[in-house]
C-alpha cells in the first residue's frame, strides 16, 4: 500500500461490507474525495459475501434483496439488472420480505442467461418439527392439526384460551410477551427453542420491550378465525385469490449469491479510481480531540503495520472496537462498549448425492430428496443445527454440479464456545450426523463439506445495550467521524439499512458534518424487523 496522496480529500472507510462499499462508491460519484477502503478479509461482501467453496457457493445466512426504499431498489438494479424471462419488461413485480410487500417496475432487463443479473425467484420456508415439516409462517391448517396431532392441538387451543382470560402482568419478559400472545402451549412448541437457539438466553432474560420491537404480532384469533371460515369460502373468490397471490412471495436475488452485488460494486469503486485494500486490519486510530487524523492499518499478509492519514473516517467496524481504538477516558462510554452484547454464526458447507425422501410432507422433493426449500428452520430440540439452507434453491448457479445438493448448516454460537472452539473437520461431521438424527440424510451420501465462521453475526440489544446513548452521544461528538452499518452502529441492520446509513453519511460529509443524526433516524422505527420469533 502506497503513502497517502494528499492533493486530494481523503475518507478512510473502515470495512468492504455493503455500508463500506456504498459509501466509497458514492463519494466517487457525488464529491471528488478518494476512498480508501480498508478489509481485514480476503474479499469483499462482509456478512453479505459469497464464498465459493470448489465451485460451489454459500451465501452466510440467505440475502434476500429487498428494500422499502425507492432509492435502494434503483441503486441495486443499477449494479444488477433484473434477469429477462423473470420479469416482462414496464411489468409491475410484486416482491415481498419479512411480510411487507412492495411493487417493482424493474428499471430495465438484463438478456436472459446473462451473468452479471438478479433472478426474480419465488420463497419456500418451513418449520421441521417432531421429524415433520410445518408450514412456515405457522398456519392452523389440516396438515398442522395432523403433525401435532388432534390432542396437543386442543392443549394448545386451551392454553391460548387460557392465556387470554389471564394474562401475565405486568409483561417484563419476552416469555410474558409470547405466553400472552400465543398461550403457553404454543409458545414451548414453537417459540422457546428456536428463539433460545438464536440468542443463546432464556427468554425469561430477554426483555418483553425487544418481543414488542423484534417480533410481529402473529394473531392467533385470526389464524383460528381464517381457518374456522375457510370451508365456506369458494376458491372463485376474489378476495381470497388475492389473498393467494399476496402469500406467494417472492425476492431479487444475484445470480451467484449476495457477494456478486459487492464484487461488482468493489470493481466499479477500483474503476473509478477508489482504493480497496483487502487483508487490511484497522488497528488503531489516531486524533486531535474529537477529530479524527488517522487510521493505523496492518497488512494481514506481511504483519507491516502503516498510517493512513484521513479527512474523514467512515467506520463499520464493531462499536466495540471503534470505541476501543478511539481510547475513551470516559469510563462508563469504556465499560459500555467492551460489554455489547453479539452472538456468533457459523456455517457448514455439506455437498450431497441425496437426501432421504420420507419426510418432505405435502411439497414435492426432488428425485434425488432435495426439499423445495429455500431454507427449513430446524425446531427439534435435540440436535442444534438452527437452520438449514438449501442453497440450489437459492438460484441454480449456486452450485457446481446441480445433480448435487448443496446445503448450509447454520448454528447460532457464542464466539469461544464449543460449538465456535470445535476443529472445522470435526465441526462438518458432527453437523452432518445432526441431519442424520432427524432423518433427513444418511452420512455415506455426503460428498464434501467446510465451514465458515461468522463472528458478530448479530449485533445483540440485551445487557448493557440498554446503555447505548451514552456511547452513541460520545461518538456523535466527532466532528469528522461516522459510524454506519450493522455492527458500525450496533443495530440490527438489513443490507438496506447499511447502504441507507452510508449514503446519509456522504451527504452529511458533503454538508460540512451536517445532518448527522439522519444517519441514526434509519432503521429506527419502533418496527418489527423479524419473521415470528425467528432471526433474519
Ligand atoms: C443470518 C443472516 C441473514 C441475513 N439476511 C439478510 C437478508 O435476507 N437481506 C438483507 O438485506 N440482509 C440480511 N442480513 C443482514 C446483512 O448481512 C447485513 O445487513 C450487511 O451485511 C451489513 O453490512 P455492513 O457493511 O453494515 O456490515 P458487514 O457486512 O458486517 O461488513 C463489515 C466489514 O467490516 C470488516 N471489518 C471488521 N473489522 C475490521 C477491521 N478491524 N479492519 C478492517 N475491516 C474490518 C468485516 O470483515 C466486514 O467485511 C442477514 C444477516 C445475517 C447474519
Amino acid at each position: 500500500m502506497a503513502d497517502n496522496d494528499r492533493s486530494r480529500k481523503v475518507a478512510v472507510i473502515a470495512g468492504a461490507g455493503p455500508a463500506g462499499l456504498t459509501a466509497a462508491l458514492e463519494l466517487l460519484r457525488r464529491t471528488d474525495m478518494l476512498p480508501i477502503v480498508l478489509e481485514a478479509d480476503t474479499q469483499v461482501g462482509g456478512i453479505s459475501k459469497t464464498v465459493d467453496y470448489r465451485g460451489n457457493r454459500m451465501d452466510l445466512g440467505g440475502h434476500r434483496f429487498f428494500s422499502k426504499s425507492d432509492w435502494v431498489m434503483k441503486w441495486w438494479q443499477e449494479i444488477l439488472p433484473v434477469a429477462g424471462g423473470h420479469a416482462d419488461a414496464n411489468d409491475a413485480l410484486r416482491i415481498t420480505y419479512q411480510q411487507q410487500s412492495r411493487e417493482l417496475i424493474p428499471e430495465c432487463l438484463a438478456p436472459a442467461g446473462a451473468d452479471a443479473v438478479m433472478l426474480v425467484r419465488q420463497r419456500l420456508s418451513r418449520i421441521f418439527y417432531r421429524r415433520h415439516y410445518f408450514d412456515y409462517p405457522l398456519k392452523l391448517n389440516a396438515s398442522t392439526l395432523k403433525n401435532l396431532g388432534l390432542i396437543d392441538a386442543l392443549r394448545i387451543g386451551l392454553s391460548y384460551g387460557q392465556a387470554q382470560l389471564i394474562t401475565r402482568s405486568p409483561e417484563t419478559t419476552l416469555e410474558d410477551f409470547f405466553i400472552n400472545r400465543f398461550g403457553d402451549r404454543l409458545y414451548r412448541t414453537f417459540f422457546k427453542d428456536y428463539t433460545e437457539k438464536v440468542w443463546g438466553v432464556p427468554c425469561e432474560e430477554i426483555s418483553a420491550e425487544w418481543g414488542a420491537q423484534r417480533i410481529k404480532g402473529l394473531s392467533v384469533t385470526k389464524a383460528i378465525a381464517h381457518a374456522l371460515t375457510s370451508p365456506f369460502r369458494r376458491l372463485s373468490d376474489t378476495a381470497q385469490k388475492q389473498t393467494e397471490t399476496s402469500l406467494i412471495e417472492r425476492f431479487l436475488y444475484p445470480k451467484f449469491g449476495p457477494g456478486q452485488m459487492w464484487e461488482e460494486v468493489a470493481r466499479q469503486v477500483a474503476a473509478r479510481g477508489g482504493q480497496i485494500h483487502l487483508r487490511h486490519r484497522v488497528i488503531g486510530i489516531e486524533r486531535n480531540g474529537f477529530d479524527v487524523s488517522a487510521v493505523s492499518v496492518r497488512d494481514e499478509v506481511t504483519g507491516a503495520v502503516r498510517k493512513v492519514v484521513c479527512d474523514h473516517f467512515i467506520s463499520t467496524l464493531p462499536v466495540k472496537d471503534l470505541v476501543s481504538f478511539l481510547g475513551s477516558t470516559d469510563e462508563k462510554v469504556r465499560r459500555v462498549a467492551e460489554r455489547l452484547p453479539y452472538r456468533d454464526f457459523m456455517t457448514a458447507g455439506l455437498l450431497l448425492r441425496k437426501m432421504k425422501q420420507t419426510t418432505h410432507g405435502a411439497k414435492a422433493a426432488r428425485a434425488n430428496g432435495m426439499p423445495p426449500d429455500n431454507w427449513i428452520y430446524i425446531q427439534e430440540p435435540d440436535v442444534r443445527i438452527g437452520r438449514l439452507q438449501v442453497f440450489n434453491n437459492w438460484s441454480p448457479s449456486m452450485v457446481a454440479d446441480p445433480s448435487t445438493i448443496w446445503l448450509g448448516l447454520e448454528y447460532f454460537c457464542g464466539e469461544g464456545d464449543d460449538l465456535w472452539s470445535m476443529d472445522s473437520g470435526r465441526f462438518i461431521d458432527f453437523a452432518a450426523s445432526e441431519l442424520e438424527k432427524i432423518g433427513m440424510i444418511d452420512r455415506r451420501d455426503v460428498l464434501d463439506g467446510t465451514l465458515v465462521r461468522v463472528p458478530k453475526a448479530y449485533p445483540a440489544y440485551f445487557g448493557e445495550y440498554s446503555h447505548f446513548g451514552t456511547v452513541r452521544a460520545y461518538l456523535e461528538q466527532f466532528s469528522n467521524l461516522y459510524p454506519v452499518g450493522r455492527n458500525g452502529m450496533h443495530r440490527y441492520n438489513n443490507q438496506d439499512h447499511s447502504m441507507l446509513a452510508a449514503n446519509s453519511a456522504v451527504t452529511s460529509i458533503i454538508n460540512c458534518g451536517r445532518d448527522k443524526s439522519a444517519i441514526w433516524n434509519i432503521n429506527a422505527e419502533e418496527e418489527y424487523h423479524e419473521e415470528v420469533g425467528r432471526a433474519a
